[in-house]
């Protein structure tokens, strides 16, 4: 086998590019992954923002990690440190009470009932109860979506979907009515059906449309939130955690893990299109114009930069590119990073999480003005605290804090995105100020981060958190388009390993897992053919 011929390629060194590249290796499978950056991890990388100061650049909790790829990669014998701190989420209102939940259960319904008794008394069961319904569903993560066609599903994908109604009809006739009737509502009317509070309302609202294109008033923003809490069982870290070192350590255990069972890594190395010969995919050009040969090529780019750029035209079906094309790309998420001299008060007494979302119309009028092309007036926010677990990450008693400000949408209308730029920076510090006061006289350096900075430093199209919406339109045997849920796509040799297929993004690993196992799969019921 000459230098340039490898039995896989994968394309895009993310954490699910390099999780599928892991298996492979492990399995025997000579592999290369090839990545545009200069370095590996796409959305989940610690990166310096101002000189002594870093953070998680992009993804900045780990909750989604599934533990299965924790325990097949052996990622804690590679350095993993995923679980050392579990942060607790502070609700803050501007000018009004705050709420602490904690993982101790008295001290957050004592924090809750200071706002209020009924909410206290509530919120315990009913997030139990949401945990429950969305671990049912998550079962389903780290497994093949099967086909709706008759006939289509293996014998391994029939059992499983067995096992899946199983564990369904398992949580109760109660759970199993409650889980139907909440599916495909709005989380505004869910959260109101159960608190009183606006700060734990707009938690909620906001826990459920982090991410998504969708305010919520917006149907299936309950599907969005069980989606994010079926990490909250067995399915996943069962809480949120601040790795040591950020995200960029949760992928330093990953190549680690893929180089020990001897997949090759080229970073600067852009995939300027495939290689397709006979309608077969056969391996990649890069743009350096250098041929790499192999039979197998699996893309953890996005569904559309993998089937509209790096698949020459004329070779994909005009519905299913029509279908690729409309997918809901829309990011409207962006980033704030701030070097501080210390914390304020409200932060330093906070879990290490604090959600400003004060209310269901507070952040159903920032999307408002997302509907319209406009970043929020007033936006939501998610802020994290990476120095409080991790104080090497900034100089000797200086603070480091990672915001997320919901909305601020990819397409905009008239707003020029330097402009927008610099609305997300005013408009959220801002809101912190008022929430957290004295936070601005501590800024020392800032970074923004808008969708299309997202897009152009990070490769993700349209700058969107998942590779593609997670709406019940865009997941399970839908994702990225019907009937190509199994990783396959239609040019054989092409499969794609990440957010953008089944189960959708996160720093999860599953997508990357799934897709393993199925094209280990598919090469071993090669090798019994040819044996035959
Ligand atoms: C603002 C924001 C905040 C988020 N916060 C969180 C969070 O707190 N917790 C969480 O769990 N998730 C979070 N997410 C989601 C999470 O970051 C992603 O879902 C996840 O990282 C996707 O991983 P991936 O490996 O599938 O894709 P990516 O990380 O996008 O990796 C794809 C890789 O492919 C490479 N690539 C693309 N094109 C080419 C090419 N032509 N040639 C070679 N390489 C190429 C890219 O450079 C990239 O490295 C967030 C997302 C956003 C946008």
């Amino acid at each position: 086998m000459s230098a340039n011929n490898y039995d896989a390629i994968v394309i895009g060194a993310g954490h699910n590019g390099l999780v599928t590249a892991a298996y492979l290796a492990k399995a025997g499978i000579k592999t290369l992954v090839v990545e545009a950056n200069d370095r590996p991890g796409g959305a989940a990388v610690t990166r310096e923002f101002a000189p002594g100061f870093r953070t998680s650049a992009v993804a900045h909790l780990l909750h989604a990690l599934h533990p299965r790829v924790i325990r097949d990669l052996g990622l804690e014998g590679h350095g993993l440190r995923a679980t050392q701190h579990r942060v607790g989420t502070t609700a803050l209102i501007p000018g009004g009470p705050r709420i602490d939940l904690t993982g101790d259960a008295a001290a957050t319904a004592a924090s809750i009932g200071k706002v209020s008794p009924a909410d206290a008394e509530a919120y315990p069961r009913v997030m139990a109860r949401l945990v429950r319904l969305s671990s049912a569903l998550g079962d389903f993560l780290l497994r093949t979506p099967p086909s709706p066609l008759a006939g289509a599903n293996d014998f391994q994908t029939k059992l499983a979907l067995g096992m899946f109604a199983l564990k369904l009809r398992m949580l109760g006739k109660k759970d199993m009515l409650e889980l139907s009737r909440i599916l495909t509502i709005n989380v505004a009317d869910l959260a109101t059906d159960f608190f009183e509070s606006d700060a734990i309302k707009g938690l909620l609202a906001l826990e459920a449309t982090l991410g998504v294109y969708l305010g919520p008033r917006s149907p299936n923003t309950v599907f969005n939130l069980l989606y994010r809490l079926s990490s909250f069982g067995k399915n996943g870290l069962g809480g949120f955690y601040l790795p040591t070192g950020g995200m960029g350590s949760v992928v330093d255990a990953l190549v680690k893990a893929a180089t020990a069972a001897g997949a090759t890594i080229r970073t600067g190395a852009p995939v300027e299109r495939l290689l397709i010969e006979k309608e077969i995919a056969t391996g990649v050009v890069l743009k350096s114009g250098e041929e790499i040969r192999a039979p197998i090529v699996a893309s953890s780019a996005d569904p559309q930069r993998t089937l509209l750029h790096l698949v020459p035209p004329g070779n994909l079906d005009i519905e299913f590119s029509k279908r690729i094309r409309h997918l809901r790309m829309n990011g409207c998420v962006a980033k704030i990073h701030l070097a501080l001299d210390g914390l304020p008060d409200a932060l330093k007494s906070s879990g290490g999480r604090v959600v400003v979302a004060p209310g269901i119309d507070h952040v159903e009028r920032a999307f408002d003005c997302a509907k319209y092309g406009r970043v929020s007036d007033k936006p939501a926010l998610e802020i994290v605290i990476p120095t409080l677990s991790d104080p090497s990450l900034a100089p000797a008693g200086k603070q480091v804090l990672s915001i997320l400000y919901q909305y601020a949408p990819y397409r905009l209308r008239a707003t020029p995105p330097d402009q927008a730029r610099a609305q997300v920076f005013e408009r959220g510090l801002d809101l912190l100020e008022q929430a957290a006061p004295g936070t601005r006289r501590l800024v020392r350096a800032a970074e923004t981060l808008t969708p299309h900075d997202l897009e152009t430093q990070f490769g993700l199209s349209g700058g969107q958190w998942h590779q593609g919406e997670v709406t019940l339109d865009q997941v399970f045997f839908l994702r990225p388009a019907a009937s190509f849920q199994r990783y396959r796509m239609p040019i054989p040799g092409l499969w794609l390993c990440g957010a953008g297929a089944h189960p959708g993004g996160n720093v999860s690993g599953a997508a990357g897992a799934n897709a393993a196992r199925e094209i280990l799969k598919d090469v071993k019921a090669r090798k019994t053919r040819a044996a035959a």
